[in-house]
């Protein structure tokens, strides 16, 4: 029995739309939508987690509680068996107010039967997604269809978030250039509409264009050396957002990847003064 309000997409693949869509694959449940409610009388023996923020494993629990056994990523683990790990993890381990922490990363803790490291199973595979979080994975299933996660964001995506939180850019870039090289049919991201590969590739080409747009905007904005502050304040008002705290704290984040990224590249040079850390494009 499929979970209810579940959509066909290939063979015995299909999905529940939901804020996090959820997908199902004769009794494998890939990340769940954030009510219980379609999980209750399914069929269900697995449940794989593309990732530790919350909102991926919101009934995770419920759906453990009704016979499933769970499977994340050794990196994120620890945040689905603890949010408040990614919650201290985005405040540099310190105690972040409530009004700082984005909703999507608070939710009820799963505990974990298996890392995706080892586990096999003939309905899907996981394909190895870092960038947004450092054990991000997506799921192939074995009818052509990849459930992405928070890997892959379509243009609708980004406009409603024109900065998409990443603890390392370039390694999205990367990811999604390796989903590009994959054999699907059909890809299903955490949030949006089901696309074929035509769309998807036009989705990982948006994608791309924009990270590599906001990193020739930091190129440019870093000619004049700027604090940590400054950079994270020159990017956020480019991409248009609020000044929402949780906003701006995952901001601080995405910002942070991006000059990390660029200082490992060699691009940009990084100097305390005044006990503040500066950035400046090298040439
Ligand atoms: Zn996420």
């Amino acid at each position: 029995m499929r979970p209810q309000g579940a959509l066909h997409l290939a063979g015995e693949t299909c999905y529940v739309p939901g804020l996090t869509n959820s997908g199902y694959v004769d009794g494998l449940v890939i990340d769940t939508v954030g009510e219980c409610e379609p999980y209750r009388g399914a069929t269900l023996d697995t449940l794989v987690i593309t990732h530790g923020h919350a909102d991926h494993f919101s009934a995770g629990a419920v759906v453990r509680g009704l016979g499933a056994r769970v499977i994340a990523a050794r990196d994120d683990a620890r945040m689905v068996e603890n949010p408040e790990v990614n919650i201290r993890g985005m405040f540099s381990w310190a105690r972040p107010g409530d009004l700082m922490v984005s909703k999507l990363f608070v939710g009820a803790p799963c505990p974990v039967d298996a890392l995706a490291e080892e586990w096999s199973d003939p309905r899907a595979r996981v394909i190895p997604l870092p960038g947004h979080t450092l054990g991000h994975i997506g799921v192939l299933t074995a009818d052509g269809v990849l459930f992405s996660g928070d890997a892959l964001y379509q243009r609708a995506l980004w406009e409603r978030h024109p900065l998409p939180y990443a603890i390392d850019p370039q390694m999205v870039a990367d990811s999604v250039r390796l989903i590009d090289s994959l054999d699907f049919e059909v890809l299903v991201p955490g949030h949006g509409e089901p696309c074929d590969r035509t769309e998807a590739s036009a989705h990982i080409a948006h994608h791309i264009e924009r990270i590599t747009e906001i990193e020739h905007f930091l190129l440019d904005a870093l000619k004049t050396e700027r604090s940590t502050e400054e950079a994270i304040a020159l990017v956020s008002a480019k991409c248009g957002l609020s000044d929402h705290p949780a906003q701006y704290w995952l901001a601080v984040t995405t910002v942070k990847g991006f000059l990390g990224d660029m200082l490992g590249r060699g691009d940009l040079e990084f100097f305390v003064r005044d006990h503040m850390g500066w950035w400046k494009t090298k040439g």
